[in-house]
């Protein structure tokens, strides 16, 4: 039997909800949907940029759209994203375009061409108008180390199909960036098990 408290408690949680619902309805009247892609950022230490990119990608198939993602840094090794995507091979086109992390292939001008390389497939991605969502996998990185002219991706970005959604991940993202996004999303670092001594995990980092 519910006490004459908890009627009470009940009563002003309701009165609360309804007040909410409506404020709730309230601001979705004022909103539009958007009849372009958003360009959404995805930056900061912690883990989870890249994560989330294949989170929303889940989405976008679930949709039918068709996804595009370049990986500017991963090299040639196996990821669970490499073989998940390879079973949907008629919504996904997965290009991994790095030859490592930098720190592995200590070579510049090798890297400067990857990245030529790698942005290259993803502007004729984001204009073919073909995909509906691009992922650009550590484009952030790539820019931190200027191998790409900053002002000729930004406008490239802009210049995209306006149809086309582009997620662009990486620490470090530069204000330009922040700039012409339509979100920005920074992954806080509060603990990783890397700082604990625990080596990258299959199926979680990889
Ligand atoms: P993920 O690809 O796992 O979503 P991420 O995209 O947020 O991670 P990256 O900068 O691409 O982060 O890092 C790639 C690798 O570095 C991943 O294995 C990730 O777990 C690890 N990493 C991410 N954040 C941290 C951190 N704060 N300390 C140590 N390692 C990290
Ligand atoms: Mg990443």
């Amino acid at each position: 039997m519910t006490s004459d408290h908890d009627q009470t408690l009940n009563e002003v949680h309701k009165q609360h909800m309804k007040q909410q619902q409506a404020a709730h309805r309230n601001r979705m009247k004022q909103k539009k949907k958007t009849d372009r892609g958003l360009l959404l950022v995805h930056t900061g230490h912690g883990k989870g940029k890249s994560t989330a990119a294949f989170g929303t990608v889940a989405r976008a198939l679930g949709w039918g759209w068709k996804v595009g993602i370049v990986q500017f840094i991963k090299g040639k090794w196996k990821t669970g994203e490499k073989q998940f995507f390879s079973r949907f091979d008629e919504q996904v086109t997965l290009r991994i375009m790095g030859e490592g992390f930098t720190w592995d292939t200590q070579n510049r001008e090798q890297d400067i061409r990857a990245a030529h390389a790698a942005w290259s497939v993803g502007v004729e991605m984001m204009t073919s108008g073909a995909y509906q969502l691009v992922v650009l996998d550590e484009l952030n990185i790539v820019l931190r180390y200027n191998y790409l002219p900053h002002d000729e991706v930004i406008a490239a970005l802009l210049n995209r199909h306006p149809l086309c959604n582009v997620i662009a991940t990486g620490r470090d993202a530069p204000a330009t960036l922040l700039a012409a996004a339509d979100q920005v999303t920074e992954m806080k670092n509060i603990k990783h098990p890397f700082e604990a001594g625990i080596k990258p995990v299959r199926g979680i980092d990889f």
